[in-house]
């Protein structure tokens, strides 16, 4: 596992070990779940309320967390419990957005 580390997260004072799927994010698993429980909600929140969704904040959940979180899947020898507890939930909050999108209408903006 150590070897496979593609340098320490990015996050001020966290040294934990960055696993190749999250090479793009330069984060832990731990804090890449933080932050992708935060844009998730955020996202699915916004949907409900029936706000204009950030098309590539969107694609970055439906595309890029969704693969990692698959790709973590493979690639760890065991991740704690509690991690995989929450991978799991993640990928709950990600199929629910997904649901959403497919069946509502949701505005997209575009933003440079
Ligand atoms: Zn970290």
């Amino acid at each position: 596992m150590a070897a496979l580390a593609v340098g320490s997260c990015r996050r001020a004072q966290c040294a934990n070990p960055i696993p190749p799927a999250l090479a793009a994010e330069r984060l832990c698993l731990g804090h890449f779940l933080d932050e992708a429980f935060l844009r998730a909600d955020h996202t699915l929140d916004r949907c409900r309320e029936g706000c204009a969704i950030n098309a590539s904040e969107l694609e970055w959940l439906l595309a890029d967390a969704l693969a990692i979180v698959n790709n973590l899947d493979d690639e760890m020898a065991g991740p704690s419990l509690d991690l995989r507890d929450r991978m799991l939930e993640l990928l709950l909050i990600l199929a629910n957005l997904h649901e959403y999108v497919a069946h509502h209408s949701v505005r997209l903006e575009y933003l440079a």
